[in-house]
Order: structure tokens, then sequence, then C-alpha cells
């Protein structure tokens, strides 16, 4: 198990950050930096696979400017042909107009004033929004609103389990526990990372753990196998 001590979780980490350096080349910002962009692409990518959700957005990217104002005066059925690649065309067309409305009638239509606030406001107010979770806030307030917070997924939840950082699948005690022990700089960079590790590496039914750079500062028992 990680040591109780602050130094010396911050000292594992470091290890771990400095192995996956060497093995994954870092990206520090998301793709898309506007916000309303930002926050569709991330309401497109829940439950499904990048490549499906990464189409979808360009799909619908290439045939409406992706703004609250257009997509507000939309119908879920003009919606259906660019987005349902993604899955679950209806909840998340109905979500999506829903959305832009409301960031009309509630923010003017500007997301960022939402992120110019202090973070836990933000966080609160995004949250606050049909269709947002934790996830989504944090993906805005770290890839748009610059600040210092790790949005967990779930090869995230997965690797922060198997190498014992923290126990149980639980949202708020994994950002806590990852934001303690890395560095604020290297938030965003590790976000990456360690979803790349997840899927290259670390993956749900059989982790190449012998593949992998941090296997010896990790808590997984059964590292034998590939
Ligand atoms: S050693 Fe295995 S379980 Fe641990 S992080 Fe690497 S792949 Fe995952």
């Amino acid at each position: 198990m990680w040591p109780k001590e602050i130094d010396e979780r911050r000292r594992r980490m470091g290890e771990i950050i400095q192995r996956l350096e060497k093995r994954f080349p870092s990206r520090h910002h998301h793709p898309i930096r506007e916000a309303f962009p930002l926050l569709i692409a991330t309401l497109l990518s829940q439950n499904t696979s990048d490549k499906n959700s990464s189409r979808a957005f360009q799909k619908l990217r290439s045939h409406y400017d992706v703004t609250p104002h257009v997509l507000a005066h939309l119908q879920p059925s003009d919606l259906k042909p660019h987005i349902e690649v993604a899955g679950l065309y209806e909840i998340r067309s109905r979500r999506i107009i829903a959305l832009s409305k409301t960031v009309i009638e509630r923010f003017g239509g500007d997301l960022d004033a939402i992120l110019r606030r202090p973070t836990d406001e933000a966080r609160q107010v995004l949250m606050g929004l049909k269709g947002v979770g934790p996830k989504t806030a944090d993906i805005l307030l770290a890839f748009r609103g610059n600040r210092p917070i790790m949005p967990v997924d779930t090869n995230i939840f997965r690797v922060s389990g198997r190498i014992g950082l923290v126990a149980g699948r639980h949202y708020e005690r994994t950002r806590g526990a990852l934001e303690e022990v890395i560095p604020e700089k290297k938030l965003g960079e590790m976000h990456f990372t360690l979803i790349q590790l997840g899927r290259d590496i670390c993956k749900p039914r059989r982790p190449l753990c012998p593949l992998c750079p941090i296997a010896s500062l990790c808590a997984y028992p059964d590292k034998t196998r590939e």
C-alpha cells in the first residue's frame, strides 16, 4: 500500500509520473478549446467509445456552428444524422437542445461567464445544468478554465485503484487523492497520460502488467499475466 505520509506519497507519484512521461508522449491540452463545443463534445463522449464520440462531434461540427444560439433552435431529428453514431441519440439530442436553451436563458449564451467564477462556485453551477456531472464539469474547468483539477474517467478510476492509491469507485475521493499527490502543473498532462495507460496497458479485463513501466510501484496483486 501507499505510505501514509504525504511527502512519501508525492515522492512515489513523482516516480510514477517520470516513468509514464518516458513511455507516453504527453499532451497538455484538450484538442477542443472553446467552452461550449468542449461541453458538447464531452456530453457526446459519455457512455460511448472515443472513436464514436469523436466522429459524432466532427459530423455535428461540419454541419452546424456548435454554439448555443444555433443548437437551441434545432429539433432532435436535425441532430440525429450527425450524432447517432455516438448512440443514445434521442436522449442526447434532447439534452443538447435543452442545455443550449438554458445557457442562453441563464448565461446569455456565454458559458465562459461560469468559468470565470471561483472554482467551487463554477463547479456547482455547471453541475446544476441537466446532464452535466462532475467529470464534465471538471473537464471544462481544467481544460477551458485552466484550473488545477483532475477530471476522472473510467480509465483513471481503474488505474488509481489498481496502483493502490485509492480504494473504491468514488469520484470525489479519487479526484482528491490524485490532486493531492500530482503537482498542479502536471494535472492536465497526467489526465491524458493515465487515460492512455488505462487504454493501452492497464486494460479493464487483462492488464498487461509485464509491459507496464510502473509495475514495480503498483499494488495490483497478479502482475504476472501478459
Ligand atoms: S502493473 Fe498492471 S495493474 Fe498495475 S498499473 Fe501497470 S498494468 Fe495496471
